[in-house]
């Protein structure tokens, strides 16, 4: 290969809108076999919204909100953004909470007004030895539905849930199309419910799918995959997606992502679609093959 023809394959990437870092991301996106999509921000847009509010006996929507948007409003995940502006959007005056504890992947705690508040999935429910039997139904009819329920617990006692939407890219569906196409197979890895994500993945045309991964296992599975001989590109966009970003054999970093993602990517979509980077395989391909 002549470093030449790959530094201009890296020039009309640039004019396509994609940023890679150098000829040898170009020269490894020409070889891959599966592509690693992670769910938000990738396949959906990773604006997620509150759809439902469902309350235990006794509560209103809005003091849940209340408890709800008040904790969350120490934390940066997407889900947290979603519920405070759901608390914001009726006008709820919001608590700076005390003692604010994340546990990535799971959830989060802390006291709001004096009072402890949990917030989270049914596994931090359950690590934190709280019941949630009561709620199981609603919990997977919601997630059956494509949406993210989280939990809210207060004193000790799940008191409702509130279930989240982000909506999925008009573009993901053709997107995926084009690289089976290619000849790629595409893999969903998410820490988000298991039905939420076959729900995303059913409507996307992705037939495997590993939810309830834990950021830290993220890489390993990307690692198992080059084990058992794949070339692999991995998409993401959090802070979570980087060290699986870096493991892949080429990282793809949604330019909408978060700087961490982006410092960790071979490549960095600028139009935030898949599109790009189906775009960056083909002309990868046609760029190598010129050259042979
Ligand atoms: P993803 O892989 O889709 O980016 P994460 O690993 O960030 O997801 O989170 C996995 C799950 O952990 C979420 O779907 C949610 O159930 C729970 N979770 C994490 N952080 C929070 C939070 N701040 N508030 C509520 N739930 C959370
Ligand atoms: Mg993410």
């Amino acid at each position: 290969a002549t470093p030449m023809s790959v530094m201009a394959g890296v020039g009309r990437a640039a004019e396509l809108g994609m940023l890679v870092r150098n000829g040898e991301a170009l020269q490894k996106a020409s070889q891959l076999t599966t592509v690693v999509v992670d769910k938000t921000g990738t396949v959906t847009e990773g604006t997620p919204a509150v759809t439902d509010i469902l309350v235990a006996d006794g509560f209103s929507e809005e003091q849940l909100l209340v408890l709800a948007g008040s904790l969350e409003s120490a934390s940066e995940h997407p889900l947290a953004e979603a519920i405070v502006s759901a608390a914001k959007a009726r006008s709820l005056t919001l608590a700076a909470p005390d003692n604010f504890v994340m546990k990535s992947g799971f959830g989060i705690s802390g006291q709001v007004n004096s009072q402890n508040v949990l917030l989270g999935n049914t596994q931090w429910m359950t690590f934190n030895e709280l019941s949630h039997d009561s709620w199981q139904a609603k919990v997977d009819g919601l997630a059956d539905e494509g949406k993210t329920p989280v939990l809210v617990a207060l004193e000790k006692q799940v008191v409702g849930i509130l279930a989240i939407a982000d909506p999925i890219r008009s573009d993901s569906k053709a997107a995926i199309e084009r690289l089976k196409a290619a000849g790629i197979k595409v893999v969903m890895l998410t820490g988000d419910h298991r039905k939420t994500a076959e729900s995303v993945a059913r409507q996307v045309g992705i037939d495997d799918v590993h939810a309830e991964v834990l950021p830290a296992d993220k890489a390993f599975h990307v690692k198992q995959l080059q084990e058992a001989g794949e070339k692999v590109g991995m998409t993401g966009d959090g802070i979570n997606d980087a060290p699986a970003l870096a493991q892949a054999d080429v990282g793809f970093a949604m330019g909408c992502g978060t700087d961490v993602a982006i410092e960790s990517a071979d490549i960095t979509l600028m139009r935030s679609s898949l599109h790009g980077l189906v775009d960056a395989v083909l002309l990868s391909r046609a760029t190598l093959k010129n050259i042979r």
